[in-house]
């Protein structure tokens, strides 16, 4: 089985508090969400994930640090940041810009972004303490009604252990409603565990066959689909569990899966 790096996405402040010393990397908040569980939500989108799929809607999501994003639209060929890269990664051929991700994925500096001044190269990720995070909750409370509440999506919401089961534990306190969009795939003690501070779990079915599930994703379905059973069977868990499948055309989506 694949092993598990739950700590690698997690970052360190100087604070000595516990809790305030602790970040996690988010990608995006969306306030006043519709489509990610019961009622007005804020979504967040927390960064990591253990499975690879070919088909990722959020690949700015798989990362352990903030990342550029290009946008072409934006761009308009200036070329100020092939000047301001210190690491030689964007070069402009016959007319396209074309960035080196080998170096980009792992950059530390992002020049590129401040040396553009039309957005065309903008930062995705950004790394947040669980009292920020519950300032963003308390602000959009009021727009939540009697049931919305918050959703942690991803990447994988659970990937960042030790940031999100105190901020799991901390929304449960503080009586708000809390909605993951989990993989399902992660350590059972550790998956059980933050179930119990969770009201409503949306879960990923991507494929029945366990080695075109590895092809399709890096993992095989086995521990995704024993977690579920162990939701399902979790009497003394009173959420609700939804389990999804992302309909590929071509991929998973025949008679036979
Ligand atoms: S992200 Fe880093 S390596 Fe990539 S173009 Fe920007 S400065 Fe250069
Ligand atoms: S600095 Fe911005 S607008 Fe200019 S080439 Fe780079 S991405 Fe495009």
């Amino acid at each position: 089985m694949k092993s598990f790096n739950m700590e690698s996405h997690v970052g360190r402040t100087g604070q000595t508090d516990s809790h305030k010393k602790v970040r996690g990397l988010v990608f995006s908040i969306q306030a006043h969400s519709v489509h990610d569980g019961p009622g007005a939500r804020t979504a967040v989108f927390m960064s990591g994930c253990p499975l690879k799929c070919v088909w990722c809607c959020n690949p700015e999501g798989l990362f352990n640090q903030p990342v550029m994003l290009h946008s072409d639209v934006k761009c308009v060929k200036c070329g100020a940041c092939i000047a301001a890269c210190p690491h030689g990664a964007v070069s402009l051929q016959d007319g396209v810009l074309t960035f080196d991700r080998s170096l980009c994925n792992q950059c530390g500096t992002l020049e590129c972004v401040e040396a553009c001044l039309h957005e065309g190269n903008v930062i995705s990720g950004a790394w947040y303490t669980m009292d920020e995070l519950m300032r963003v909750f308390e602000r959009d409370r009021m727009f939540w009604g009697s049931k919305g509440g918050v959703t942690f999506s991803g990447g994988e919401p659970l990937m960042q252990k030790s940031f999100i089961l105190p901020l799991l534990k901390k929304c449960k306190e503080s009586y708000i409603h809390v909605t993951i969009e989990t993989t399902s795939h992660l350590p059972a003690d550790y998956f059980m565990d933050a179930i119990r501070y969770v009201d409503w779990v949306f879960t990923d079915i991507k494929h029945m066959d366990p080695e075109r599930h590895r092809e399709l994703t890096g993992v095989d379905n086995r521990l995704i689909l024993a977690n579920i059973q162990r939701l399902a069977e979790a009497d003394w868990w009173q959420g609700i569990v939804v389990p999804r499948i992302p309909v590929i055309p071509g991929i998973n989506d025949s008679d036979e899966n």
